[in-house]
């Protein structure tokens, strides 16, 4: 049967490739029309490049931390302010990366039999996509279904417009040569927080504008408190309750305004002020499928949009802007087309982080909710600088925290805050997903000494007799 079927999809991110791995292993005829570069956004300008230059960002924090070790490098008093980074390298690398990743996923789409066309597609119907290649010609594809994951672009406003020299998005900074003198991030959500965070630890004069009364106003309260508390000691100049009304280039100066008339001025500004889905002009209501006032397509649990046989998933729906919530999203929606077995997405499960410095990881519920009343569980916080292996490793901010459900003690959620937290949430996130208990998670062996010993120890103390 499914041979037969003809999957098409817009879009050759995560949401998109992902989806079209599954369905070509359950034998569908699959075509993936992409516009920018197989890996989408993901590969060729956010994920993949943002975390890469964040590589470079951490060793710098490390080094940061040598002394304290003990560690006299010749030439090198402990100072960062001798280390120089060559931004230029830095992002010529960062370039080579994502182009290689888009590359290997491009060479495994092609093994797996899958057809890729260059150019952008839109709906005609609900069983037909065009695609209109760079040079203008058209090709017109007959699809038993059709997946949407078209994904976002960086929000601007008429008075923040970007130039790509000294004003840019988050897309734009990897055509930097050198590194900012005075560098203003507008904007403290996770992409805002995290550019800032990484050119602070590059040696940057950082100025982050925040309209919250605090970083990351969507994570835990408390581990955005750690972030702001060590970002400032690090040097960062943080402005909360501070919305951006302009930002206007002078010459080799920005001036970013401030709704209260207050100004900051800078060599450079990038801005992160959210995304927009790339949901017009992609003949949507042709198809019927809907979209909400913010232009992001409405879907179901298992990907299904208001029009029969139109899928979306990723970005473009808005449900979660992450690169493993887009493929879930994509494969849960051929899983289900496809008739293979598929349970719907459960956003309580989803793990994530922010890649800070300390890094920060959640998954399951939160703080929030718990105080809200929407979910009622036992907290248990532990800081880091008690644990014998951060000790040695002279780590001395971050923390676990745990969230257990109160009688049967099952685990619910977690934040981890840290050096490699995106590595110490996976066994919590594994609790989650699997409902274990407080006592099941507490009953497994960690390495001794370990940071993960401080989770076993966080779900000891949530033990009752
Ligand atoms: C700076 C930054 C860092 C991030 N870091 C992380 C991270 O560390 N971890 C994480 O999980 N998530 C991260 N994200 C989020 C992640 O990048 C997105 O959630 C992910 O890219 C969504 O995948 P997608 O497939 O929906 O869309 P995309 O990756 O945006 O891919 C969509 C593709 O479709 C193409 N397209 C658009 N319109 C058409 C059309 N009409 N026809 C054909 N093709 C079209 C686009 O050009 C694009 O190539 C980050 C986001 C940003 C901004």
């Amino acid at each position: 049967m499914p041979e037969s079927q003809r999957v098409v999809i817009l879009g050759g991110g995560p949401g998109g490739y992902e989806s079209a791995l599954v369905a070509a292993q359950l034998g569908a005829d699959v075509t993936v029309v992409d516009s920018d570069g197989i890996g989408g956004s993901a590969v060729l300008t956010d994920c993949v490049p943002s975390k890469t230059l964040i590589a470079t960002a951490e060793l710098m924090t490390d080094i940061r931390g040598a002394r304290e070790l003990g560690l006299r490098l010749p030439g090198f008093t402990g100072l960062v302010a001798d280390l120089t980074v060559d931004l230029a390298e830095v992002n010529a690398r960062v370039k080579s990366l994502a182009a290689e990743q888009s590359g290997d996923i491009a060479r495994r789409l092609e093994r797996d039999g899958v057809k890729v066309i260059v150019g952008r597609g839109r709906l005609d119907g609900n069983e037909r996509v065009i695609a209109t290649s760079p040079d203008g010609t058209e090709q017109v594809l007959e699809a038993d279904t059709i997946l949407i994951a078209t994904g976002a672009a960086p929000r601007t406003l008429a008075s923040a417009q970007p130039d790509g020299e000294r004003i840019l998005t988050w897309e734009q900074v990897y055509d930097l040569d050198e590194l900012p003198e005075k560098l203003i991030v507008v904007g403290s959500g996770v992409t805002g927080a995290e550019f800032a965070s990484a050119y602070l630890a590059l040696g940057v004069d950082v100025t982050l504008v925040s309209s919250r009364d605090r970083v990351l106003p969507g994570e835990d309260a408390d581990a955005s408190a750690v972030l702001e508390e060590v970002s400032i000691r690090k040097g960062m100049h943080v402005l909360g309750q501070s919305r951006m009304e302009s930002v206007v280039r002078d010459g080799d100066s920005v001036t970013v305004t401030l709704t209260d008339g207050r100004q900051v001025t800078g060599s450079h500004c990038i801005l992160a002020l959210g995304s927009i889905p790339n949901t017009a002009d992609l003949g949507l209501e042709s198809a019927g499928v809907i979209t909400d006032d913010g232009g992001f397509i409405k879907v179901d649990r298992v990907s299904r949009t208001s029009a029969r046989g139109v899928y979306a998933a990723g970005d473009c729906t808005g449900v979660l802007m992450l690169a493993s919530v887009a493929a879930m999203q994509g494969r849960i929606a051929m899983w289900h087309f496809l008739g293979d077995a598929v349970a719907p997405l459960d956003l309580k499960k989803v793990a994530s982080n922010v890649f800070t410095a300390p890094e920060i990881a959640t998954v399951g519920c939160s703080q929030k909710a718990v105080e809200a009343g929407e979910i009622v569980a036992e907290t248990v916080m532990l800081p880091l600088a008690g644990n014998p292996r951060a000790k040695m490793q002279g780590i001395h901010d971050g923390f676990v925290k745990l969230f257990c459900r109160p009688g049967m003690g099952i685990v619910v959620g977690g934040v981890v805050v840290g050096p490699r937290a995106s590595e110490l949430i996976h066994p919590l996130s594994i609790a989650v997903s699997e409902s274990l208990t407080a006592d099941q998670f507490a009953q497994a062996f960690t390495v001794y000494p370990s940071l993960s010993g401080s989770l076993a120890e966080a779900a000891r103390r949530l033990h009752h007799v």
